[in-house]
């Protein structure tokens, strides 16, 4: 990944020897193992630190641009409370109509206009590819927030964090993701990043219409991963440590008639979970639509709540290194 560490507007001071100073965080594919501990250590170090003091000067005087051209509740505020949490401020633009993007400005421009005031830009953005297109025009350092059905590399962090931290293991696991993994960007995230673990197996549960991707699966079987598509969850629950269910996403249909007949393709709730171990977890990236029915959230399994708070830690540690204070 290209460095911006040499570039003059990063202040003095700043420790620019540190690994991931000035770089951008596009994909996955770009981290190695030993990145991912080093990731963990920093996220379970911020959230000792949330925990004993809450808010820290780590990045005093940073500034992030927060910029979001698709919704957002968990990683857009998770982002903003990570900055603040570190002594950093904000510039929160979500509502792009309210911007010079309405007035037909340019990605590239936009991003360099944020690249003059803040030291580190976050995007979403609905195309694929965009987070990379902004990174290269932007001097400062960029991380994908989730760009269309492409990737979400920062969720795929916390999700195996949620899973180290829950399950005190990343290797040796059955992870078995349901829902919709044709659009879903967080799935494939999540399932290139497990390859990265000793004996994993991927199950994977959909509606035929929204399979995982054969390029996902290329990538996962060129790693010499396991990987199994199935119809209904009948064969795989009592086996898998990890259940990551997802939403139907309605944003990516052309037809409203196939989101009609795919959305309400699967229901996990206290019947179905009776046939689950005992020690396993259910994760889910959020917003939940149907998909986990209310009456499972107080089964101790029910991981999907904790996983938000673990995205701060890992935001925290995310924002920490491209700033070259981790
Ligand atoms: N919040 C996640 C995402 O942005 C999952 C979802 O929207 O379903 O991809």
């Amino acid at each position: 990944m290209p460095t911006k560490a040499k570039n003059p507007h990063l202040p003095f001071g700043d420790q620019q020897t540190a690994p991931w100073y000035g770089k951008d965080i596009l994909s996955v594919k770009q981290f190695s193992r030993a990145d991912l501990e080093y990731i963990f250590a920093v996220a379970h170090e911020m959230r000792i630190m949330v925990e004993r003091i809450g808010t820290f000067d780590l990045l005093k005087g940073k500034i992030l641009a927060n910029l979001f051209f698709e919704p957002s509740t968990r990683t857009s505020s998770s982002f903003m409370a990570a900055m603040k949490r570190l002594g950093g401020a904000v510039i929160p633009i979500s509502e792009v109509k309210y911007s010079s993007v309405a007035k037909g400005e340019s990605l590239p421009d936009t991003v360099r206009t944020l690249g003059c005031y803040a030291d580190v830009i976050v995007i979403r953005h609905p195309e694929v590819g965009s987070a990379a297109l902004a990174a290269k025009h932007a001097r400062k350092p960029v991380i994908n927030a989730g760009d269309g059905v492409g990737e979400h590399p920062t969720q795929a962090l916390l999700d195996t964090f949620t899973i180290r931290e829950e399950l005190g293991q990343l290797d040796e696991l059955t992870v078995t993701m349901l829902g919709d993994l044709k659009y879903g960007r967080t799935v494939h995230s999540l399932a290139r990043l497990l390859t990265q673990f000793k004996n994993i197996k991927l199950n994977y549960i959909s509606p035929d219409i929204l399979r995982m991707p054969k390029d996902v699966m290329d990538e996962v079987a060129a790693k010499g991963i396991p990987q199994a598509e199935h119809p209904t969850l009948g064969k795989v629950l009592a086996k898998t440590d990890v259940l990551y269910v997802t939403r139907v996403q309605r944003e990516r249909f052309e037809d409203p008639a196939v989101y009609e007949k795919a959305k309400s393709a699967y229901v996990i709730g206290p019947e179905v979970m009776k046939g689950a171990k005992e020690k396993m977890i259910v994760m889910h990236p959020l917003p939940r639509v149907t998909e986990i029915s209310m009456d499972f959230d107080d089964d101790p399994r029910a991981a999907y709540f904790r996983q938000m708070e673990y995205g701060l830690y890992v935001r925290m540690a995310l924002l920490a290194m491209v700033l070259g204070k981790a």
